[in-house]
């Protein structure tokens, strides 16, 4: 079970290749079912219509047959919707390592944020613009820092 649980862990987002679905946030559970012993992975999808997701399950399935599950169920939940807030520390941490900048926490308080909260991931800067609402995927926007001039992708916040 827990071999089952590392197994699907690990499995990496194919858009961000940097960080796993764990990290991500978007597995909500492993679970064994006591009649059959089938593995059952629930997830969670990120930003709605992401074609991501069919690799995602596709990843989960095989990493779960390598790991002595071939018989393994991926189930999709949408409710609650995932947002940009479950990403792990440790995820955030590995955004920034590799140069994307991770999405500011969203306030669900109905205070509006202060803007520019993108710092860039490779001075820290905050001196930082939008290039374009959409980046390498489309999860990503592409910003520029004006600090240093480099270009970085930022995760939107959702
Ligand atoms: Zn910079």
């Amino acid at each position: 079970m827990n071999a089952a649980r590392e197994a699907v862990a690990a499995v990496v987002d194919p858009e961000i290749r940097v960080i796993t679905i764990a990290d991500l946030g978007i597995l909500r559970s492993v679970e064994v079912e006591p009649d059959t012993g089938r593995v059952v992975v629930t997830i969670t999808p990120t930003y709605t219509g992401c074609p991501a997701m069919d690799v995602i399950r596709a990843d989960i399935r095989r990493a779960l047959a390598v790991a002595g599950h071939p018989d393994a169920e991926v189930r999709t939940v949408h409710s609650p919707a995932w947002s940009t807030d479950w990403i792990t520390d440790a995820g955030r941490a590995k955004l920034a390592a590799a140069g994307i900048a991770p999405p500011a926490p969203v306030r669900r308080d109905g205070v509006v944020p202060l803007t520019l909260a993108v710092r860039c991931p490779r001075c820290g800067s905050p001196e930082t613009e939008q290039l374009s609402r959409f980046g390498s995927t489309a999860c990503k926007a592409l910003w520029r820092c004006r600090a240093c001039s480099e270009p970085f992708d930022h995760v939107k916040a959702l």
